[in-house]
């Protein structure tokens, strides 16, 4: 029996990550689940799977949860501090990382710090600190399992030694060619690029294949998810800019490949199903049920394949650029997004101001050098700043 924190518990990686541990009770005790807002969802997960605390993002919400929460054998906690006390208690074995954006930051380096196995969703976590993220990891010697199914899919497709050197492996003398990353090209793959700008939120967060939170679901509509997981595999798998690419892949049905120095492609295939990783993730290395169906190869159809278009997807490009030039840049590049993205989602900026408002921060922003975590949140919370500004310059709502 391991003993997991949730990190997340109410959002669509959470939930997923919930419905697999739901058929595997015998296997998994909760620890810790935790939410921002959502306080009423936060209590009936806690009735149903008992963990030892709940943590929620402030004091008024705590108060309403403990009353939902009274004659439970769940203690509430609040605020962001409590988050990394959850990922990091001596009891806790497993910690799932599925805090949308940088906020997620600081309980994931709790949990890898203290040596967890480390489920990693939370994205973002890397493309603000990377290198750090790793020397952490190797420091404390914690696990790292991606969960993005892009990186669970390469992970898969990995020799066994490279599987236990994530961060810190060598493609080439595994044999390794390239990384091939697959992206969908989202929503908006087919819309004239005339129309793009007049895009509202829900057609944004409308994905042909996955169902996410509404942040990676814009991500996926500008394809700066594309760029942030291109960013997340240069840390994960240690790549140089020959060993990764990225193809558009419109069915969602092969989750990234491995291309060896023979000409032989490894793939990993499944319905898009976020169920299929985490439960990799928490089985690993055994294998176990997650609810998803198998692949039906007769019904399948074709798998189309394609180059995407820097036109229509400017924040790819903004994210590859930024992933070579530093750290520094792919902080305030994640820091204008989640900005830009927020005013987009809340009808202050067009769908087209998101690459524009990114582009306009990264050229505005000094990009100190940063060689530790609180350097880089700074950097982070000006870059912030910055591109709040912008927005309030350029907004039209
Ligand atoms: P979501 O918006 O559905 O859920 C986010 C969760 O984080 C919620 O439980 C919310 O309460 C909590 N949260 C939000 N802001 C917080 C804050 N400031 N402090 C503490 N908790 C906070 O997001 P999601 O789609 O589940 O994505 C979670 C992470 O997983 C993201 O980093 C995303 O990029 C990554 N991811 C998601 C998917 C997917 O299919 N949804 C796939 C791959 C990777
Ligand atoms: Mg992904």
């Amino acid at each position: 029996m391991r003993s997991i924190t949730v990190l997340g518990a109410t959002g669509s990686i959470g939930q997923n990550t919930l419905d697999v541990i739901r058929r595997h009770r015998e296997s998994f005790s909760v620890f810790a689940l935790t939410a921002m807002n959502q306080y009423q969802q936060l209590a009936q997960l806690c009735h149903e799977f008992k963990p030892q605390y709940a943590v929620i993002g402030n004091a008024e919400h705590a108060k309403a949860l403990s009353q939902l929460l009274a004659g439970s054998d769940t203690e509430v906690l609040v605020g962001s501090a409590q988050l990394a006390e959850v990922s990091s208690a001596a009891s806790v074995d497993v910690v799932m990382a599925a805090i949308v954006g940088a906020a997620g930051l600081k309980p994931t380096l709790a949990a890898i710090d203290s040596g967890k196995t480390v489920l990693l969703a939370n994205k973002e976590a890397l493309v603000v600190s990377g290198e750090l993220f790793i020397q952490h990891a190797a420091r404390s010697g914690a696990t790292i399992l991606p969960v993005d199914s892009e990186h669970n899919a390469i992970f898969q497709c990995l020799p066994e030694l490279q599987q236990q050197q994530v961060g810190k492996m060598d493609l080439g003398a595994a044999g390794i060619d390239h990384i091939l990353l697959t992206g969908s090209g989202g929503p908006f793959r087919d819309t004239p690029l005339t129309e793009l700008a007049a895009q509202s939120p829900e057609a944004a967060c409308n994905h042909p294949n996955w169902s996410m939170g509404r942040k990676i679901s814009v991500d996926s509509a500008t394809m700066l998810n594309k760029g942030l997981e291109y960013i997340e595999a240069r840390w994960l798998f240690n790549c140089t800019k020959e060993q990764l690419q990225i193809v558009i892949h419109p069915q969602s049905v092969i989750h990234s490949m491995v291309q060896y120095v023979d000409g032989s492609v490894i793939a990993q295939l499944g319905e898009p199903d976020m169920r299929t990783p985490i439960a990799h993730t928490l089985g690993f290395p055994d294998r176990i049920k997650s609810g998803v169906k198998g692949l039906n190869f007769a019904e399948l159809g074709a798998l189309t394949f394609k180059q995407p278009g820097s036109e229509r997807y400017p924040c790819l490009q903004l994210a590859i650029d930024c992933c070579w030039q530093g750290q520094s840049a792919t902080t305030v590049l994640n820091a204008a997004n989640e900005v830009a993205v927020d005013a987009f989602l809340n009808g202050h900026i067009g769908f087209t101001q998101i690459a524009e408002t990114c582009d306009w921060t990264l050229q505005h922003q000094t990009l100190a050098v940063c060689d530790s975590i609180e350097a880089l949140m700074d950097l982070d919370t000006l870059a912030r700043e910055l591109t709040n500004q912008r927005v309030k310059q350029v907004s039209h709502a």
